[in-house]
């Protein structure tokens, strides 16, 4: 079995790529840099799909990066890591000669309007009230390929927790040290999902035969997590203290009021249809997932 990942160099995507490996499956990066068993995008353009089974895409732009100024330029750089990288993958599907048998494109919860009472599933509307769920209605269009010859997979995503990298990589620190904290209200949902799970849930959806459409990668506990509960759990998990509240003011200065959002505010999704489709999660609930993380 052979797959081809973009962006698979990142944090998902070695937690994917490992899973895979260990599945017995053969593993070909699509990367901006040159290295062992990685292929450019402008190769893959070039010379089109060499055969394999399935491709995924992870390619994005690090949103949250605290050092970048979330300026035009930089919209422009997270929209086009995301959108080209997913429209590049999707002719070369569309063109090849022995098209593969399954696409997973893994985008965000983003798409669902942020709401303290609100729940969603994969039915729910969304993906055209703001910067992000634009973003993500963009994203996930240009993975459509016509025909139905390849299934398409989406794995809309929520906060990724997993050790050495994501949200939690900067938010370890703090806590340790006991200044952790909510961030603003703390009331807002807290979507999650366990790096194992989200790369199990991509696993599951290239093996499983009949898994089309969207699929939302949250922990089934998630629905029920604030960012308050968030940071009990995590406080408790590290045997710290964690009342030191981040204000929204803050938060609004470092980021921007537009990505500021992404903290502030948050949804609660169910993963209905990923639970339907069989997907059996490693960490359903926040105590186990930052028992791993913390360890
Ligand atoms: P990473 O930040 O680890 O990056 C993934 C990869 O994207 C990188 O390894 C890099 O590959 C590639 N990349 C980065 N910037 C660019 C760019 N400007 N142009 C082209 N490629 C780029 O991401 P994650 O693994 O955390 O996330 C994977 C996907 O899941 C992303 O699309 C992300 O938006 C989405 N997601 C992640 C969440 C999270 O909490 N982590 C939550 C919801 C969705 P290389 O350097 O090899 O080119």
């Amino acid at each position: 079995y052979l797959s081809k990942s973009g962006g698979g160099t990142g944090f998902v995507g070695g937690a994917l790529t490992q899973l895979l490996r260990s599945r017995g499956h053969e593993v070909t990066h699509v990367s901006r840099r040159p290295g062992p068993d990685r292929i450019s995008w402008d190769e893959l353009s070039r010379s089109g799909l060499r055969p394999c089974d399935a491709v995924v895409n992870l390619a994005g732009e690090n949103v949250l990066n605290p050092l970048r100024r979330w300026d035009d330029a930089f919209r422009r750089v997270v929209i086009a890591s995301r959108v080209e990288t997913t429209k590049t993958l999707a002719k070369a599907i569309a063109e090849a000669e022995r098209p593969p048998r399954a696409w997973v494109l893994v985008t965000g919860v983003g798409y669902y309007r942020p709401s303290p009472t609100a729940e969603y599933t994969e039915e729910s509307p969304g993906g055209d009230f703001d910067f992000f769920s634009r973003l993500v209605s963009a994203w996930e269009a240009a993975a459509k390929i016509p025909g139905d010859g390849t299934r398409q997979v989406v794995v809309r995503s929520g906060v990724v927790l997993g050790k050495g990298g994501g949200a939690i990589s900067q938010m370890l620190w703090p806590f340790r040290l006991g200044l952790g904290g909510p961030v603003g209200s703390g009331l807002q949902p807290f979507p999650w999902i366990h790096v194992r799970d989200v790369a199990g849930i991509v696993c599951h959806a290239l093996e499983t035969e009949g898994v089309r459409g969207v699929l939302n990668g949250v922990s089934p506990a998630s629905s029920g997590t604030s960012n308050a509960d968030f940071t009990r759990e995590l406080g408790s998990a590290l045997g710290r203290p964690a009342l030191l509240p981040l204000p929204g003011w803050a938060v609004r200065g470092v980021f921007g009021a537009e990505r500021a959002v992404m903290l502030l505010e948050g949804q609660r999704v169910a993963p209905k249809r990923t639970l339907e489709s069989g997907y059996c999660f490693v960490y359903p609930d926040l105590p186990s997932a930052l028992q791993d993380i913390v360890s």
